[in-house]
Formats: C-alpha cells, sequence, structure tokens
C-alpha cells in the first residue's frame, strides 16, 4: 500500500535537508507517494500566504505531513506558523523521543520519550500588560490556561503511547505543591486517567524542578514522561541534550487524526545555501512518521544506517567534526542502509 503524505519542504537549511532525507527513503523503497506543499519564506517568495490554504487542504487530505523548518518573519503578524499549524489542526500532543545515537556521550543507551500538552498553560498565550501611572507597561499578567479536558486527553495519549510501544512507567510532571489550581487539576486528572492502567503501566507523579535534576542526574530512571505545554517545553530540550543536542532530536505533532512530524531545530539562516546542514533531525522525525504509518521495520532499517554512519564518523557534516556536505552525509547513510 503507498501512503500519500504531504511534504512542507520548509526554507533556510529546510530545503537542503529534505532533498536529502527524500534520498535516504527512497534508497530504502519506503512506499510513499508525496504531495509537495509551501509554508513559510518559501510560500511568501511563491507570492503566497505564509501558510497557504493548499497546504492547509493538502494536510486535511492526507492527515499526516513531514515538515522542514519554518522561519517566521519577524512582525508577520503570526507569533509562530509552527504554532498556527498546530492549533488549525489541534495537535494537541508533542511527543519527543530522545534515544542515545552516538555512543560514548555523557550518557550511553538513553531511550525515553516526552509527552508535552501542545495547546495550553502558559503558552495558550493569554496574557496583556498593566498600565499605571504614566507607565502603560508597568507590569504584565499571564494565565496558565489548563482544562479537565486538556489534562485527560494528554495524560490519557501518553498512557496509550506506553502501552503501544511496550513502555513500562509513566512519570507526570507537575508543580501542583505551588500551582495548587492549576497544575492540581492536572495532577488530579492524571491521577483518575492512570487508574484505568493500573496493573498494566506502573505511574508516579514528580515536581518539575526536581525531575529536572534526576534527569541529569540518572535518566535511566525514567520512560514517559507527560506534562503540561511549558515544562515540556523546557524538559524535552533537557532531555535532547543528554543524547547529543538538537541535532538529533525530532518530534511528532499529534492530534486525533492528524500527524505533523519534524525536526526539532530551525531553520537555520546562518548556515542556509551551504549544503553544509546535518539532515539527521529531519531523517529522525521521519522514522517516526514511519513507525506512525505502521512502517516500523523501515524506520528501524533506517535508524541503523543513521547510527553506523554517524558511529564511523568518516562522512559526516561539520556540527559533528566532519567536512562533508549534507547530500554526501545523506548518500553515506543511503549506503549503509542493511
Ligand atoms: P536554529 O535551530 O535555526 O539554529 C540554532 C543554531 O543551530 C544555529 O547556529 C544553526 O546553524 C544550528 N543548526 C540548526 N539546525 C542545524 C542543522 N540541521 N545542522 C547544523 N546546524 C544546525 O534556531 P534559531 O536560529 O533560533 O531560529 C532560526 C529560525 O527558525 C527562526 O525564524 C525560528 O522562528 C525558526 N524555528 C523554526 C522551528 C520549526 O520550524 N520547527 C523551530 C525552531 C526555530
Amino acid at each position: 500500500m503507498t501512503h500519500t503524505v504531504t511534504l512542507i519542504p520548509g526554507d533556510g537549511i529546510g530545503p537542503g535537508i529534505t532533498e536529502a532525507v527524500l534520498h535516504v527513503l527512497d534508497m530504502a523503497e519506503v512506499p510513499i507517494e508525496w504531495d509537495r506543499q509551501l509554508a513559510g519564506l518559501a510560500a511568501l517568495d511563491a507570492g503566497q500566504d505564509l501558510l497557504p490554504q493548499p497546504t492547509l487542504d493538502s494536510i486535511e487530505r492526507n492527515r499526516i505531513a513531514l515538515k522542514g523548518p519554518l522561519t517566521t518573519p519577524i512582525g508577520a503578524g503570526f507569533r509562530s506558523i509552527n504554532v498556527a499549524l498546530r492549533k488549525h489542526f489541534d495537535l494537541f500532543a508533542n511527543v519527543r523521543p530522545a534515544r542515545t545515537v552516538v555512543p560514548g556521550g555523557r550518557y550511553d543507551e538513553i531511550d525515553l520519550v516526552i509527552v508535552r500538552e501542545n495547546t495550553e498553560g502558559l503558552y495558550a498565550g493569554i496574557e496583556h500588560y498593566i498600565g499605571m501611572q504614566n507607565d502603560p507597561r508597568a507590569g504584565a499578567e499571564s494565565v496558565m490556561l489548563i482544562t479537565r479536558f486538556g489534562s485527560e486527553r494528554i495524560v490519557r495519549h501518553a498512557f496509550e503511547y506506553a502501552v503501544e510501544h511496550g513502555r513500562k512507567k509513566v512519570t507526570l510532571v507537575h508543580k501542583a505543591n505551588i500551582l495548587k489550581c492549576t497544575q492540581g487539576l492536572f495532577l488530579d486528572v492524571g491521577r483518575e486517567v492512570a487508574r484505568d492502567y493500573q496493573g498494566t503501566i506502573e505511574f508516579e507523579e514528580r515536581i518539575v524542578d526536581a525531575t529536572a535534576m534526576a534527569l541529569v542526574l540518572d535518566p535511566y530512571q525514567f520512560d514517559v514522561i507527560v506534562t503540561e505545554n511549558m515544562f515540556g517545553d523546557i524538559l524535552s530540550d533537557l532531555a535532547a541534550g543528554l543524547v547529543g543536542g538538537l541535532g538529533f532530536a525530532p518530534g511528532a505533532n499529534l492530534g486525533e487524526d492528524t500527524a505533523i512530524f519534524e525536526a526539532i531545530h530551525g531553520s537555520a539562516p546562518d548556515i542556509a545555501d551551504q549544503n553544509i546542514a546535518n539532515p539527521c533531525g529531519l531523517l529522525l522525525a521521519a522514522c517516526l512518521m514511519l513507525d506512525h504509518l505502521g512502517l516500523p521495520d523501515s524506520g528501524r532499517r533506517i535508524w541503523d544506517a543513521l547510527r553506523r554512519t554517524v558511529v564511523e564518523a568518516k562522512v559526516v557534516t561539520p556540527d559533528l567534526g566532519g567536512t562533508a556536505s549534507t547530500h554526501e552525509f545523506a548518500a553515506a547513510i543511503a549506503a549503509n542502509l542493511g
């Protein structure tokens, strides 16, 4: 069966790393037909909106997309195109696995997953200035929005992910000791959901600051972490740092019936058009996508080839200490496909 996937190459280094990823996927003979669409600066250059309607229609049709990084031009009226996409398709779960690719780093064989709520919390962006006397910006206030609905669906998503992927434990991370209402609600709902999985998946709860320290001291005690938006943002970058940085960090934005896969890094304007960007983040995102499409064997094969190439360290891009171009790196990965 051939799957149709919306492909958004993005801008900056996006088109270069996308071509590299397509080369590896072609060589691995994955049964995918690409529906190419524009967004971001590439769309503006083509005389379209930052987030053109045909791109939204394509994702609506295919329900799955692989996306390169998108620059958000300053003053474009968008807080972020990525946020706009998440909102449009109600992609409430941001799933970021942190898995060691290169052995010999600070920690070997890390394999944990952070499931971050993507729509609520402080990042809902409900904020305003408070004017006092002659100063219109004397203060500022931001609202941490937490709902029973949003908490229930993200914690359930984490447990379902754990069941589907043979994981053993879900850790709910919160700050309910201080934020009694918002974080307290998140924790209470999480405990209720956890009861449905008693005997199948272990459940534990931890406070966010202690979790940050525990992740650095002994990351092996974690399996699946579920948390609200901002804590998830911070902890998932921390976890990416444990496995070698953002270059090896893929992410999935998941809704009830739509999924968008992407690298975590941005469009890297400082090295755009130099053909030296590392394609691994987007390639790992493609591996997550293959898993989601029910093609885990293809995903594993590509993951193994990527790891072999990076460990050999002969043909890698400058960020990994090599001299290879983006395309040469991808060709080396493709040559290592078992
Ligand atoms: P960035 O991730 O683009 O770059 C940070 C640093 O990492 C730069 O020095 C860059 O050269 C390097 N880098 C990033 N990806 C690399 C790769 N694949 N290979 C080698 N080096 C790489 O972050 P930024 O500079 O803060 O953001 C640039 C633009 O990207 C902004 O407009 C931002 O809004 C956007 N952005 C988009 C996404 C997304 O589309 N998901 C995510 C983050 C940032």
